[in-house]
């Protein structure tokens, strides 16, 4: 029986275990299908994180996170959680392989997965010109023009740090004006690189067995452009991770909103005694880093709380 497994190996997660094991709970196990360190590590850029004064990447941010949370006994298996269930007061927590483990408490801290347009061609090509991650992909495209499209804080982000490495990036969004923080905004417009292309939603992506050849643009006004871009970018926003708390008979094992976010209290606190939700997986999460690890340990404090 563990004293409490954690669902997640994002900031949440790991500050989570850490918060957790340095409280004097004893068996703790963090459960992370990949390797720990969650979606920042697809950043490019990091400037917000206090006390990091250099800008680093979201892979430069999380490298030191593991050894430091785990210095004080938390366990990462790598496994993926299928399901967490609630027997009596025990939780159930279903592995991919098929095993259950019991655990006295349980955080979820699953975070979220970029979003998919629903652009005709975007699944044929993905991962052969369409990508969710210009830190992976942007040097494939070094010298050449792309496209990116959204008009959040990602899209903006990653715009700019493609333009660094591409010749060009037509920025397409579906409306005039965008949600990203009003500073990134100025960057992008401020960019000689960067070429908006605004009230326009993507109607085709195109290609052939060698991958991308091109996107078709569609104003507001009808008007088509064929731009002829080996790569584009897709930042649509982010989906919820609950799967896990989805029950056999497709009930939530706890409260959730009308966007799959999980209700909690101040306390990170689900409507299930013993179950929390740190990150961006819960209600009004702000999601950023800062934040999602605020959220981890907040939780485990109250997991170490209820063990006095
Ligand atoms: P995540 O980081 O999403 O981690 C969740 C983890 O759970 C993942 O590692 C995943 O593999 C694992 N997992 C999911 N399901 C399962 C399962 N069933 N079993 C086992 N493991 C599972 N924030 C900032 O503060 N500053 C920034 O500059 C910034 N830039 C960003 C740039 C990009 C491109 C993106 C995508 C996000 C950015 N953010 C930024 C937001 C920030 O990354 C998130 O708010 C933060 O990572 C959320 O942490 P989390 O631990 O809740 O979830
Ligand atoms: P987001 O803020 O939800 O923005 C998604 C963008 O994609 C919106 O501009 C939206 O258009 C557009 N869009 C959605 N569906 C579309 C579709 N099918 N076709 C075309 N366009 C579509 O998502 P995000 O940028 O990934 O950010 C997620 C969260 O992480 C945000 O809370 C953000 O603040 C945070 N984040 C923070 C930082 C930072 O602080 N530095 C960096 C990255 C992310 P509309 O605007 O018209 O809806």
């Amino acid at each position: 029986m563990l004293d409490l497994a954690i669902i997640g190996g994002g900031p949440a997660g790991l500050t989570a275990g850490l918060y957790a094991t340095r409280g004097g709970l004893k068996n703790v196990v963090m459960y992370e299908k990949g390797l720990p360190g969650g979606q920042i590590t697809q950043s490019s850029e990091i400037e917000n994180y206090p006390g990091i004064k250099e800008v680093v990447t979201g892979m430069e941010l999380m490298e030191p996170w593991p050894e430091q949370c785990m210095r004080f006994g938390l366990k990462h298996e790598m496994a993926e959680v299928k399901r967490v269930s609630k027997e009596g007061e025990t939780f159930k927590v279903l592995l991919a392989d098929g095993n259950v483990v019991d655990a006295k408490s349980v955080i979820v801290c699953t975070g979220s997965t970029p979003k998919r347009a629903g652009v005709k061609g975007e699944e044929e090509f993905y991962g052969r010109g369409v990508s969710n991650c210009a830190t992976c992909d942007g040097f494939f495209y070094k010298d050449k023009e792309v496209a990116v499209l959204g008009g959040g804080d990602t899209a903006l982000e990653e715009a700019l740090y493609l333009a660094n490495i591409c010749s060009k990036v037509y920025l397409i969004h579906r409306r005039d004006t965008f949600r990203a923080a009003p500073s990134t905004v100025e960057k992008v417009k401020n960019n000689p690189k960067i070429s908006l292309i605004l009230n326009s939603t993507v109607k085709e992506i195109y290609g052939d067995a060698s991958g991308v050849n091109g996107v078709l643009v569609e104003n507001k006004s009808g008007e088509v452009i064929d731009l002829k871009v080996p790569g584009i970018f897709i930042f649509v926003g982010m989906n919820v991770n609950n799967e896990v708390l989805k029950q056999e008979d497709g009930s939530f094992l706890c409260d959730v909103n009308e966007w799959g976010e999980v209700v909690v209290d101040i306390s990170m606190r689900t409507s299930v005694e013993g179950l929390y939700a740190a990150g961006d997986i819960r209600i009004e999460a702000p999601k950023q880093v800062v934040c999602a690890a605020g959220d981890g340990a907040t939780a485990a404090l109250q997991v170490v709380a209820k063990s006095l």
